[in-house]
């Protein structure tokens, strides 16, 4: 176990934010021992830090997943099942299924964070989302150190949602994910310009798609090394169709997708309409090649990137009459 008081906590923002102690465990005991160890501190459980937003330090506990390793439970001719530890690289993991014929999270190629993290997000791109391969989810509770298996339906998964990130919110530390994949090779490509990216490739494999969608993202997508950013800022709302029928009129190139519950419009085309792509407010901007990405211009505070979030949410509400909400988790 590592223990650091006063410690920085890592997040792809790159906003400056300490915790008062930061502790990375090894395995379910190591947490139980600790949970016993730091009873009535504050409690955040932290990935990557891919998709946090610091606007202060954290004055209590920050707990890191340090469990690794993929372990096969099952396999068959047409599926496998696998279990990884929360604190497993999310995009190592999809090399190694790629790399071992096991198919189904191939697009979801370089989305940065942890496997523990995938679970709670629900992480999602290019028409695949974590939900569609997870069969079970391991977790500890925060508040008694009890073990509480999640099958997947009691994870409440919608788009970029579940029972982690809305009613169980803080609650669980999740210490494994147990991922079906399938032993057959099932190509997903009808989102964006994946098939574009593999024209001229003779054989189609999950490789070839993996490395299309990399190639795509590194094109699209500021690199958090190089830009602090944590993705997609927003989330695409979900409108009424009678409320999507009626702005068409006004914009008749409004790009839209049908969804369960109304229809999908793309958030970053409703800030662009408003102005905002590639503008800054402050040391926070809005990324030039994709409005729905925030970025920090070097020395940001989280109170300058929400204060510009704040500022586009207000225009897009005005001008369009639409709520945007971040995807980001804000501390
Ligand atoms: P963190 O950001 O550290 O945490 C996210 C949430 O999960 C927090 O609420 C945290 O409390 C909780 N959490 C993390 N680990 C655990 C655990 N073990 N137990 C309990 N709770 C936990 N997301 C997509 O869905 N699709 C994309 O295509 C995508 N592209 C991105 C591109 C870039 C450049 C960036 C920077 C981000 C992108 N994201 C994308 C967002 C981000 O990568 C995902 O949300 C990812 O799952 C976050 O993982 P993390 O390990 O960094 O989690
Ligand atoms: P894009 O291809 O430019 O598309 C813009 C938006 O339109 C996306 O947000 C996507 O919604 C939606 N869309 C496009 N084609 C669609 C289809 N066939 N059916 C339904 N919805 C469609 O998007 P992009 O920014 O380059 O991102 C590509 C993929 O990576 C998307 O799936 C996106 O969600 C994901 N991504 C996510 C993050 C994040 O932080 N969450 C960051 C970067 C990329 P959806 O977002 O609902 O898919």
């Amino acid at each position: 176990m590592k223990r650091h008081e006063f410690h920085p906590i890592y997040n792809t923002f790159g906003i400056a934010a300490k915790a008062r102690l930061f502790v990375e465990y090894d395995s379910e005991a190591e947490l139980q021992a600790l949970l016993k160890d730091v009873a009535g501190l504050p409690l955040l459980h932290v990935g990557g830090g891919s998709n946090l937003l610091f606007t202060k330090d954290f004055d209590g506990v920050v707990l890191h997943s340090g469990i690794r390793g993929i372990e096969v439970l099952e396999e068959n001719d047409e599926t496998a099942l696998l279990r990884a530890g929360a604190g497993e690289v999310w995009d190592d993991f999809v090399a190694h299924c790629v790399a071992q014929g096991w198919s189904g999270v191939e697009n979801l190629s370089l989305i940065p964070g942890e496997v523990g993290a995938s679970a709670v997000q629900n992480i999602g791109a290019y028409g695949v989302e974590a939900k569609d391969v997870i069969e079970r989810v391991e977790a500890v509770s925060l508040a008694d150190g009890t073990l509480r298996t999640f099958v997947n339906s009691d994870c409440r998964y919608a788009y970029r949602q579940s029972i982690f990130k809305q009613e169980l919110r803080g609650q669980y530390a999740i210490t494994h994910v147990v991922y079906r994949l399938s032993r057959q090779f099932v190509p997903q490509l009808d989102y964006g310009n994946i098939r574009a990216q593999l024209e001229g490739v003779e054989q189609v494999t999950a490789q070839a798609v993996r490395d299309a969608i990399i190639r795509i993202r590194q094109s699209k997508l500021p690199d958090p090394q190089v830009q602090g950013n944590a993705g997609s800022f927003f989330m695409n709302p979900v409108v009424p169709r009678e409320q999507f029928e009626q702005l068409q009129k006004d914009y008749p190139q409004i790009p839209h997708y049908d969804a369960a519950n109304g229809v999908k419009i793309p958030a970053g085309w409703l800030i662009e309409q408003c102005g905002w792509k590639g503008k800054s407010l402050g040391r926070a901007a809005v990324h030039d090649r994709q409005a729905l990405v925030l970025v920090n211009n070097g020395d940001a505070t989280g109170s300058d990137v929400l204060a510009l979030s704040n500022a586009v949410c207000a225009d897009v509400k005005e001008r369009f009459n639409i709520d945007i909400r971040p995807e980001v988790n804000i501390f």
